[in-house]
């Protein structure tokens, strides 16, 4: 199974990743639109930064995830990649699987019709290579077998 790997070395702490995330999950997938026209989701990495480090973070996709355990009815499940992910349709918003991730990288979503449910990396399922990995200039994420 392929993951996102980060390089913190080569991180320049230019939110590109958190960008090309934003569009990948907006409605229109265009970015004029994903920012200043559409309701616009949430980033589902985060570059956190304390000079001279930086690094994009981002759901781990852990193998004994207790984030799928927190979760009271399976919302937070493992998809047919073996990924896992929210469904958004059954989250209640209780943000258990908030509390329980290890890694901090399930956020609350913004957006007015699902305000408060989780949302997290989904590995970008509609693509071969991540958004974030993709829009990076610099290589420090990469899509590599674990
Ligand atoms: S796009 Fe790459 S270099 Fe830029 S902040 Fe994200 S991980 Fe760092
Ligand atoms: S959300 Fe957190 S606990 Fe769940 S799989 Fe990702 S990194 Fe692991
Ligand atoms: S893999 Fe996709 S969903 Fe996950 S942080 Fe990167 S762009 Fe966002």
């Amino acid at each position: 199974m392929k993951v996102v790997k980060i390089k913190e070395d080569n991180c320049v702490y230019c939110h590109l990743c958190e960008v090309a995330c934003i569009v990948e999950h907006s409605q229109s997938k265009d970015i004029i639109k994903a920012f200043k026209r559409e309701e616009r989701p949430i980033a589902r990495c985060s570059v956190e930064f304390n000079y001279p480090v930086s690094l994009s973070v981002m759901c781990r996709h852990c193998d004994d995830a207790p984030c799928m355990e927190a979760c009271q009815n399976g919302s937070m499940h493992r998809d047919e990649r073996g990924y896992v992910v929210v469904n958004p349709d059954t989250c209640v918003g209780c943000w258990m699987c908030i509390m329980a991730c290890p890694y901090g990288v399930i956020k609350r979503d913004t957006r007015r019709e699902v305000w408060g449910l989780s949302t997290k990396c989904d590995l970008c399922p509609d693509r071969e290579i991540p958004a974030c990995v993709e829009a990076c200039p610099n290589e420090a994420l990469t899509f590599e077998e674990l």
